[in-house]
């Protein structure tokens, strides 16, 4: 086995700096992109601005340590510290005119190879408007999602979006706001950082994780609001030409909440999305907690009340 010391000088930014001074920040897509496995957790303002709600930390936590097990990452951290820690980030970034959307890493700090591997949570936290999200224009990239036996979707790790990246610089070019990526047997499994959903027949459609998309949160929260509006929701394997004769469609994650798509590739969607809109309306009114729903549970960390 290659023993790896700690030599004193290392060559970087143009010159020679010691070992212990050279840091990337933890910011750089170096840092966030590499190993590590992560959580997009989503805070919302109340209405009256009174109280700040994380939506279902408990389920997020469940799969960072889910994905922390596949690859071999100890996780020390208990659910409560995450939670104290996600409260203490918040309590300290806040303002009442944005919602945050916080990024929880647990980066391999320690070890080589999958030994002596050791992790440290980090979070970081973003302002995002409020604004609800505006129909967008989408494409189907010429990359696959890899497949169980290569870099599994179900694990949430930094090194899984390199593929995304690709997707979407060759999306820029159309000015497509987010690219879908197809599977290993060429059926739809996801964006690049979101889940499709899409409406046929009064039927709202999304293919099931075992089609290579994450085990995403927000497509279940999805389902039960769907049960409660009475609207069918099926978890089936998705065509790439059933995208282009849709009657609805959107896209669905923690950042991205419910995007309206309004055009893929050359197929422009039909103007209302008359179901979508339901379920995007009451989505809304559960994460504001004006209408709470339980799928969309609330770990308030702020309460001016
Ligand atoms: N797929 C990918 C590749 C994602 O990055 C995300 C965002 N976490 C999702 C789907 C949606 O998952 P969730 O609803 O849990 O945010």
């Amino acid at each position: 086995m290659v023993q790896l010391q700690q030599p004193e000088w290392v060559y970087m930014r143009g010159g020679l700096v010691r070992w212990e001074d050279a840091a990337l920040h933890i910011s750089t897509e170096a840092i966030t992109r590499g190993l590590n496995v992560y959580e997009g957790l989503k805070g919302y303002w109340s209405e009256d601005v009174s109280r700040f709600g994380i939506v279902a930390m408990p389920r997020h936590f469940a799969r960072l340590r889910r994905s922390a097990r596949l690859l071999h990452i100890p996780v020390s951290e208990s659910y409560e510290t995450f939670e104290n820690a996600c409260r203490e980030l918040v309590q300290s970034l806040s303002e009442p005119s944005r919602d945050l959307w916080i990024r929880a890493t647990l980066y391999v700090v320690a070890g080589h190879w999958g030994e002596g591997t050791e992790a440290d949570l980090v979070l970081t936290a973003y302002h995002q408007s409020k604004e609800r999200p505006a129909g967008t224009k989408i494409g189907v990239s010429t990359w696959r999602r890899s497949s169980d036996d290569s870099l599994p979707a179900r694990i949430k790790t930094s090194t899984n979006y390199q593929v995304a990246r690709l997707a979407r610089i060759e999306g820029r070019g159309r000015a497509y706001t987010e690219m879908i990526l197809l599977n290993q047997w060429g059926r739809v499994a996801e964006a690049t950082g979101c889940c499709v959903l899409l409406v046929r027949d009064g039927q709202v459609i999304t293919p099931p994780p075992s089609e290579g998309r994450l085990e995403s949160i927000t497509v279940q929260i999805i389902a039960s609001l769907c049960a409660t509006l009475g609207i069918p929701f099926v978890e089936r394997p998705v065509e790439r030409t059933e995208l282009y004769v849709a009657d609805e469609m959107a896209l669905a994650g923690t950042l991205a909440e419910i995007v309206p798509i309004r055009q893929i590739d050359d197929y422009v969607l039909p103007a209302e999305s008359p179901i979508l809109t339901r379920v995007a309306d009451r989505f809304w009114a559960a994460v504001r907690g004006s209408d709470p729903h339980p799928a969309a549970d609330l770990s308030v960390v702020i309460d001016t009340r």
